[in-house]
């Protein structure tokens, strides 16, 4: 029984593989990743339910990822600080880390406190919510959307359609599927509105981002793919 993915950010590689067994044993799954980047990098992207960070990383400190992470995402974050260090804390919790445990700490401490923040989030806090297409990250939940970590603003029926495309990303949609789909109902003949739908998700990413999310396939319809 699945009870949640945990990233782990640590540089000293002694304590990653220690924590990484640990939580194993508890039931975790664990992805461990060494430096600051790396550890960013996973936290938006691979689907996990909290990460533990330590601040002191190299490439990009602790208190940088937790503050990017934040930027795009809700998912719990507990920071390792390495000494009794209140300014850290203070700025941990204010970038917006969920708890932090000082160096050194208990195993029991930090897992009754991953448990903890995973029973508030509902267990497995990312399952289901978070959907990603590259530099595009989507909350289902909380009707957000992102791209390179800043916040686009959509409407309701934009949102709607991003997600179906997301959810349906490196397949080429049909404007009648995009209709049915999205809009809820059979509306054969007029696919005008899909097309005006699509123009506005443009501006609002493609054209403000300089990228090239969502491709047009002649004669057919729209794909969103994965850069
Ligand atoms: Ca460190």
């Amino acid at each position: 029984m699945q009870k949640g993915r945990i990233l782990v950010v640590e540089d000293e590689i002694k304590l990653a593989r220690f924590l990484e067994l640990e939580l194993r044993h508890e039931g975790y799954e664990v992805l461990v990743t060494h430096d600051g980047r790396e550890g960013l990098r996973a936290a938006l992207e691979e689907n996990v339910s909290l990460v533990v960070l330590d601040i002191m990383l190299p490439v990009l400190n602790g208190m940088e990822v937790c503050r990017r992470i934040r930027h795009a995402s809700d998912i719990p974050v507990i920071m390792l600080t390495a000494k009794d260090d209140t300014m850290d804390k203070v700025m941990g919790l204010d970038l917006g880390a969920d708890d932090y445990m000082t160096k050194p700490f208990a195993i029991e401490e930090l897992l009754a406190r991953i448990r903890a923040i995973l029973k508030r989030r509902g267990g497995t806090a990312a399952k289901g919510r978070q959907l990603n297409a590259g530099d595009l990250v989507i909350d289902t939940e909380r009707y957000q959307a992102f791209f390179r970590k800043q916040p686009v603003e959509l409407t309701k029926r934009e949102f709607e359609l991003l997600k179906y495309l997301v959810e349906n990303r490196n397949i080429v949609l049909t404007r009648d599927t995009l209709l049915r789909e999205v809009w809820g109902y059979d509306y054969a003949g007029d696919t005008n509105v899909v097309d005006v739908y699509i123009r506005y998700l443009r501006s609002k990413i493609d054209q403000r981002f300089d990228t090239n999310l969502i491709r047009t396939v002649r004669g057919v319809g729209y794909i969103l793919e994965n850069e």
